[in-house]
């Protein structure tokens, strides 16, 4: 039975274990935290979009980026870095943002997101893991005409790819969510899309962990950091760890988000990630809260009810890579969301706080390949804003790479 090490517990991570796993590899699955899902995976807004898959770079993003620039956007923030990495991540994410390149982004993302949905859909049936797993259904709340009329362009292109969305007036979007006759801001329209999903992406993360160690005998190596690789005239021969002993292997993969990129010496494709960071705020749920996911396309914000909890998360910070919580930022979520919604208006012991970095590409797609420099060595990184969504198929992918690479 082959040997394979993962570096990452995070979704990403994870999914590639199970997917290795099923197929006869036997995985060492490895992280710097003692617990799988605590990276970008453990607070995120549990969206499963799967059709959402817009890329980042966009003519919509461009236009916005005076605003943006200049601070205007409590939703972004960008920190000037004088770092060559950083400057060519800006080139590159400007090269992606015309209107040809951004729906050739987005519909390799949309194509990989259907890979996931059905990868999931058979997780499901093999495996009995709990990780509030609902198909929800999403709503995207415009509080304009002229957005909502630039949506609608967007729509009729995902309907040509057969996913189901709905263009509906504020009144509909009430009869589909009730909770939003409390909603307090203007919604000229919505877009509903009813297949869309939604889970715990850290609870996931652990349950499919304790699933791999009991049915398929997988090797935890939790609380340990990769700093490097040994090599052998190209090829992988074992991972160097900060604090233990070398561990012999011939072949890994690199699943460590936003992690990666102080791996980039060995790896230098992972030099194309930039760390966006975001916030959310986990409350419990009330019995008002809106049950169907909502996006909130103006204030940039998710919200979902996950479980007994309804979670708002949003801001996209392009910081330093190292940069940290920011407790102003944060606070700015809090504001956009009491804005809106009555939960997030008053503060409860039961509140959780939490940031983190989503591993970003210029053009949003993930890295899924061989590595470079490393024969043995496999990348699956830079997953974004929308790695729940990917995860699985993106795991799928990477096995039948290396299934054809080992012929
Ligand atoms: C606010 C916010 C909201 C989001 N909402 C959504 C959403 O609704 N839907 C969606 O699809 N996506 C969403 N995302 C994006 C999604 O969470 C990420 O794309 C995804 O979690 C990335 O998964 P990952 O496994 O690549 O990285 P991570 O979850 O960060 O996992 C990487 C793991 O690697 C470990 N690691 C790093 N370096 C090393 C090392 N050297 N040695 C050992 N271990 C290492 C880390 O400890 C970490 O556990 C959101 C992200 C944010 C921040």
């Amino acid at each position: 039975m082959a040997e394979i090490a993962v570096i990452g517990a995070g979704v990403v991570g994870v999914s590639t274990a199970y997917m290795l796993a099923r197929r006869g590899y036997r995985v060492t699955l490895i992280d710097a935290a003692s617990v799988p899902g605590s990276g970008a995976s453990a607070g995120n807004a549990a969206q499963l979009s799967w059709a959402y898959g817009d890329a980042m770079a966009s003519p919509a993003l461009i236009r916005h980026l005076p605003a943006i620039a200049l601070g205007l956007d409590p939703a972004f923030r960008i920190r000037w870095q004088a770092d060559p990495d950083f400057l060519l991540w800006g080139l590159r994410f400007l090269a992606n943002a015309t209107p040809g390149r951004w729906w050739a982004n987005t519909s390799a993302i949309l194509d990989l997101a259907a890979l996931s949905q059905q990868e999931l859909a058979m997780l499901l049936r093999e495996t009995e893991i709990a990780f509030d797993y609902r198909l929800a259904g999403k709503l995207h709340l415009y509080s304009d005409a002229a957005s909502f009329a630039a949506a609608r362009g967007t729509v009729d292109r995902k309907k040509a790819l057969r996913l189901v969305q709905r263009l509906l007036s504020r009144e509909e979007a009430e009869d589909i969510e009730p909770a939003l006759r409390l909603y307090q801001s203007e919604i000229a329209g919505a877009v509903y899309t009813p297949g869309d999903a939604l889970g715990d992406a850290a609870a996931y993360c652990r349950a499919l962990t304790d699933h791999l160690v009991q049915h398929y005998g997988m090797t935890t190596l939790l609380g340990h950091r990769v700093c490097g690789f040994h090599t052998d005239k190209g090829r992988l021969r074992a991972l160097r760890f900060l604090d233990r002993d070398d561990l012999e292997i011939e072949m890994a993969v690199l699943a460590a988000g936003a992690g990666a990129p102080f791996l980039s010496r060995a790896v230098p494709e992972a030099r194309a990630i930039r760390p966006v960071r975001g916030y959310s705020l986990t409350v419990p749920l009330s019995e008002g809260s809106p049950r169907v996911s909502l996006t909130d396309v103006k204030r940039k914000l998710a919200f979902a009810a996950i479980g007994d909890r309804f979670r708002v998360a949003g801001l996209a910070d392009i910081t330093a890579v190292g940069a940290g919580f920011d407790r102003e930022r944060f606070g700015a979520l809090r504001m956009a969301a009491a804005s809106v919604l009555p939960e997030f208006q008053v503060t409860s012991r039961d509140d959780a706080i939490w940031s983190g970095e989503r591993p970003t590409t210029p053009s949003s797609q993930p890295i899924i390949c061989a590595a470079r420099r490393t024969r043995g060595l496999y990348l699956n990184i830079g997953h974004g804003m929308l790695g729940w969504t990917l995860a699985l198929g993106s795991a799928r992918r990477l096995a039948d790479l290396i299934g054809s690479s080992r012929g």
